[in-house]
């Protein structure tokens, strides 16, 4: 900032070593099924709304996995990411969203185009013999599903819709706003 050179006489210097993520920790966020942003420390579902939450329901985080930080900022985050969990240990059971998605498998010929899309890894490919040959389709994990329609918008078979909107259904709803006009 002065632009010029300065000497300042100190008694001790303390330097901060840097603190870098894991090399394994790609993998442990696959594990997981959470993501990492990108200088591959993990990233919350929402900075402010929830900040130890991740997308995916039931992994919280806290500490030097989430970021560079101090060991107080680790511990509060700690209490934060233990309150949160005791929030779903504490229930006998949990209720799921209604709106998931469904497969129709009789459309569905297992191309598989709709399970990588799927962005919190609910469908998984399977096989099963039906009348003496092999049938492939998809399997949905509804603890997993978060009904966000990737699968449905992917599926060119129509194998494959969110409860409560099916095109059909997506039809009558803009044909009654078009009337409405
Ligand atoms: S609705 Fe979304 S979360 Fe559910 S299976 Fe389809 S792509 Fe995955
Ligand atoms: S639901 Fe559709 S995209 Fe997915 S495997 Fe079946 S046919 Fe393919």
């Amino acid at each position: 900032m002065l632009n010029m050179p300065i000497c300042i006489e100190a008694d001790l210097l303390v330097l901060s070593a840097a603190i870098i993520p894991n090399e394994d920790v790609d993998e442990l966020g696959r594990l997981f099924k959470v993501p990492l942003n990108q200088d591959k420390f993990f990233l919350e579902a929402h900075m402010k709304l929830r900040p130890v939450d991740f997308a995916t329901d039931g992994v919280f985080m806290c500490g030097l996995a989430h970021s560079p930080k101090s060991v107080s900022e680790s511990i509060a985050q700690a209490d934060a990411a233990a309150a949160r969990a005791a929030t779903i240990l504490s229930k006998d059971e949990i209720e799921l969203d209604a709106k998931i998605s469904e497969i129709i498998d009789a459309n569905c010929d297992g191309c598989a185009y709709c399970i990588d899309p799927c962005p919190y890894k609910a469908l998984t490919l399977i096989e099963y013999m039906y009348k003496g040959s092999i049938k492939k389709t998809v399997e949905r994990d509804a603890a997993l599903c978060k009904g966000c329609g990737v699968c449905m918008a992917t599926c060119p078979k129509k194998g494959i819709f969110v409860r409560g909107f099916k095109l059909e259904q997506i039809s009558a709803m803009v044909e009654a706003a078009l009337i409405g006009e």
